[in-house]
């Protein structure tokens, strides 16, 4: 057995690794800290996707440009992925990753891409521009989920790609979670803005990264400030869909 191996197996047996939603203890799961009765229920969104917002089209959905989610949406983007959808454990994940600085949660978030190979080809020359937290909300969390999910898919796919922080949230705005969906919208209206002083490659595609896509209005600002800066290939990878 490896040393670190044997390391893991001893803090299991002194720190048993409880699952995220049902709290029982995690033994032959592929996840560190979702059981697998758990893990059945979180749905990877492989494809066929919508281009969009990445929503799987599951049974009877036509396949199309985008779903019924994305239809109020006029992307600056040209496309969109998701990891899994937001609800049940996945809801979970995300909240957890969100607010309990789920560092011990980003082993499983890397297990997850591993099994959605069509993500791979994605990354080539590729730029990753985490959604940036207001300086205020960043003191408060004291870190930042998108960084942390770009950070994540660098040490992944770490020659095709490099991470740019080139967006400021100049606007504190109110969480998206409590409005409706046309409070959203006009909430993050022109809350970002491109930081002074950055250098843009415009060979390079940009894909931009949040923990959440729910109506895409966050994300697809981003986009507006990206497509005005003259950046052409513009495409978005959230954590959860939902
Ligand atoms: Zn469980
Ligand atoms: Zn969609």
């Amino acid at each position: 057995m490896k040393f670190q191996a044997l390391l893991y197996a001893l803090s299991d047996l002194f720190f048993p690794r409880n699952c995220i939603q049902c709290g029982e203890a995690v033994e032959s799961s592929c996840y560190q800290y979702i059981c697998s009765a758990c893990s059945d229920q979180l749905t990877l969104c492989l494809p066929p996707n919508c281009n969009t917002c990445g929503y799987p089209f599951l049974g009877d959905w036509v396949i199309g440009k985008s779903c019924p989610h994305c239809t109020d949406l006029d992307p600056y983007f040209n496309k969109g992925y998701t990891l899994f959808l937001s609800k049940g454990v996945g809801r979970q994940l995300i909240h957890s990753l969100k607010y309990s600085n789920g560092r011990f949660l980003l082993k499983d978030l890397k297990t997850i891409i591993k099994q959605l190979p069509h993500l791979e080809k994605i990354f080539q020359n590729s730029v990753l521009v985490p959604v940036p937290l207001h300086p205020t909300k960043l003191r408060e969390r004291g870190f930042n989920q998108s960084l942390q999910f770009a950070n994540l898919i660098h040490e992944l796919f770490k020659e095709d790609t490099k991470i740019a922080q080139i967006l400021t949230r100049k606007k504190y705005t109110q969480s998206q979670t409590t409005l409706s969906k046309e409070k959203r919208e006009n909430n993050v209206k022109n809350a970002f803005e491109l930081t002074p002083k950055i250098k843009l490659d415009f060979n390079k595609k940009y894909i931009l990264l949040d923990d959440v896509f729910t109506t895409g209005h966050t994300l697809n600002e981003c986009s507006k400030v990206l497509k005005q800066s003259g950046i052409q290939s513009i495409e978005l990878l959230s954590i959860g869909h939902g």
